[in-house]
């Protein structure tokens, strides 16, 4: 135990109990999506492996979806933790409950936020957990790729079908470029943010875009 750790005793982001990130009654309560659960991105579907449906594949379309966990109990306050506070151990040991499998010869991505959001807020919490990711699936990590260029509203927050659609245009630009991406943000829910980026990177020369979140 170092001082940090005594001054500042690890909480359990599930129950608060001292000790561990992850204490084992919560670690039990995460939800892992099995590998019967992936869906297809563009529809919300079930999808062998997170591919998206041939129907649904579009040119400037998502290729596919791997989230993790379930946005629900321990998983979603460590990733609220994360976000309104930077605990890069936390981080860390979020990343670390993830089995990794095999993306070869791709780089991530991290969502962006958008410049002024970042001021405010010091970092990005999907560049903190994304750069974690990438060393553990040993790929490469580009912030240089995509900008956020507009704030967007939560798509929650608006009724209208249509200012959904139009809240979602034009939020990104891209840089040129070529190969596999594996577009990664903490939390996909509608997936509209990232089939938005989507479209931007294939544009841009993207072979193959691929989401990945930890949540979803
Ligand atoms: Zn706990
Ligand atoms: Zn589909």
């Amino acid at each position: 135990m170092n001082l940090l750790d005594f001054i500042f005793p690890k909480r359990c982001v599930g129950c608060g109990k001292i000790g561990k990130y992850f204490c084992a009654a919560c670690r039990a309560n995460i939800r892992v999506i099995k590998p019967n659960e992936p869906i297809c991105p563009m529809c919300g579907r079930p999808a062998l492996d997170g591919a998206t449906h041939p129907i649904c594949r579009t040119r400037y379309s998502l290729d596919g979806l791997t989230s993790f966990f379930h946005y629900d109990g321990p998983v979603r306050k460590a990733i609220k933790a994360i976000k309104y506070r930077l605990v890069s151990d936390l981080a860390e040991e979020f990343v670390n409950l993830v089995s990794v499998r095999d993306f070869d010869d791709c780089i991530l991505i991290p969502i962006p936020l958008h410049p002024s959001r970042f001021r405010q807020r010091g970092f990005n919490q999907a560049e903190v957990l994304g750069s974690i990711l990438a060393k553990r699936l040993n790929v490469a990590v580009r912030t240089d790729i995509l900008r956020r260029v507009k704030e967007t509203e939560p798509q929650v927050s608006i009724k209208k079908r249509a200012d959904r659609l139009e809240n979602m245009k034009n939020i990104f630009s891209c840089k040129n470029i070529t190969g596999n991406i594996l577009l990664f943000d903490d939390v996909c829910t509608t997936g509209a943010t990232m089939r938005s980026a989507a479209t931007v990177l294939k544009r841009a020369g993207a072979t193959c875009v691929w989401a990945v979140s930890m949540a979803r």
